[in-house]
């Protein structure tokens, strides 16, 4: 059997969450990495992220806890509302009763805070292991190593690990499995200065206003002084040009108008602070990530609808979870392809389920107001991944 040199890096395609947590995990376990990121310079777009406890759990075990904690919001209470008439339909606690419950707390950050936290640590970790201006191209793998073709030459190493999102060029290579599809929804999503609101009091600190083939999510970040508001649509198709554009306030407060006070609060909010409108794409699964030497973790292998807030989450625990199988393969003398064989034996079920558990959840709360009979209970999420561990769960190798 082909071994992994020691001295091989893990070669990362992608800077972003999966990206970032494998390379923390490969580098606290002693693995050496190159993270291969195409942007020339780091700058994380696209609004805020909820870290549910799973999420959080698996970045303490990546050292970065106290950082984390620091930047992020701890909300208190979660209520989903009316879309008309603003009455809370349904409502539950977070914060401390949260965290007795799972043990790790739920948290909201912008997601370039979060994008901070892990690179700061990178550096601090190997301050030559991010690679910016890498866009991969190409890649050719044999028995021995893997070989990458990017924009800033080549590198090689033991694997890849493609966390390239759902463009990835990674999985194209492998797999050329087409561009990704449309899934019918759209999201503008942007971050308002509270101060610009009409009512910048507004309660719960987490709210999901439901409507006819329509949400609006807020939750506050930077302690009080802003709001993440993320508006969704169903729609018939994506006809613009690329996957995000800058928001068309007309448009956007023709699809909510009529919405109670609150939630127009938060449109005429988005209105001002120049957010953007996304086509939301998703992908069929594949039967398996691996190839060899090569596989695939976050986006790249799984992309989801973000209706469970678990996308990051999910991206962040496969992270933990390869650099663990890896470590393991590694220290066992089995190389690095039993290694990627264990994350994926690991990870597919809990992903795909995931992925599937997302949609379904969009359906229900984007239909609760067009075919529910009346007095159907507001659907709520099951919170079923909140307790997984993936730096103590065990490893079939
Ligand atoms: C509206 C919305 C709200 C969401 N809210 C939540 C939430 O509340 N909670 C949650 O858990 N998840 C949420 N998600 C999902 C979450 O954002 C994604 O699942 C997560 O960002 C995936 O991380 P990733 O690292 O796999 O991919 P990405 O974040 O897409 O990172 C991919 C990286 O690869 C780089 N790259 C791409 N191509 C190449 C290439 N050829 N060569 C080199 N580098 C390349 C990119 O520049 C980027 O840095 C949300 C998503 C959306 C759309």
């Amino acid at each position: 059997m082909s071994r992994h040199s020691d001295r091989e890096p893990v070669l990362i395609a992608g800077a972003g969450i999966a990206g970032l947590c494998t390379a923390l995990g490969l580098l606290r376990a002693g693995v050496p990495v190159r993270v291969l990121e195409q942007a020339a310079e780091l700058r994380e777009v696209g609004a805020a992220v909820s870290l549910a406890p799973n999420a959080t759990r698996a970045l303490d075990s990546l050292g970065v806890g106290e950082a984390l904690r620091e930047a992020s919001n701890w909300p208190q209470r979660a209520a989903m509302k009316h879309y008309r008439t603003g009455e809370e339909m349904s409502a539950y606690a977070m914060g401390a009763e949260m965290e007795r419950r799972w043990v790790s707390p739920y948290l909201q950050i912008l997601r370039a805070d979060l994008h901070t936290v892990l690179v700061d640590e990178l550096r601090r970790l190997d301050p030559a292991a991010l690679q910016l201006g890498a866009r991969v191209l190409g890649l050719k793998q044999d028995g021995d190593s893997v070989s990458v073709e990017t924009a800033a030459g080549a590198f090689s190493g033991g694997c890849l690990l493609g966390a390239d999102g759902v463009r990835s060029a990674v999985r194209a290579a492998l797999y050329d499995d087409g561009a990704p599809t449309f899934t019918g929804y759209v999201a503008w999503r942007g971050v308002v200065p509270v101060e610009s609101l009409r009512n910048p009091d507004f309660t719960p600190d987490t709210a999901v206003f439901l409507g006819p083939h329509r949400t609006l999510l807020r939750y506050r970040v930077r302690g009080q002084s802003a709001v993440n508001v993320v508006a969704f649509a169903r729609v018939d198709g994506w006809a613009e040009e690329g996957w995000s554009l800058p928001a068309d306030p007309a448009e956007l407060r023709a699809n909510f108008a009529g919405w109670h006070a609150e939630a127009e609060d938060m449109i005429e909010g988005l209105c001002r602070s120049g957010a953007f409108k996304w086509g939301l794409f998703g992908r069929a699964a594949l039967p398996r990530w691996q190839q060899g030497r090569v596989s695939l973790i976050g986006d790249a292998a799984h992309p989801m609808l973000p209706f469970l807030g678990q996308g990051a989450a999910m991206a962040i625990e496969d992270g933990v979870l390869v650099a663990r199988a890896l470590e393991l393969a590694l220290q066992k003398g089995l190389g690095v392809e039993a290694g990627l064989a264990c994350y994926e034996r690991q990870r597919y079920p809990r992903a795909c389920n995931t992925v599937l558990r997302s949609d379904a959840h969009g359906l229900r709360i984007h239909q609760h107001f067009v075919d529910a009979p009346e007095g159907t209970p507001v659907p709520r999420d099951d919170f079923v991944e909140f307790d997984f561990d993936a730096a103590t769960t065990p490893l079939d190798i």
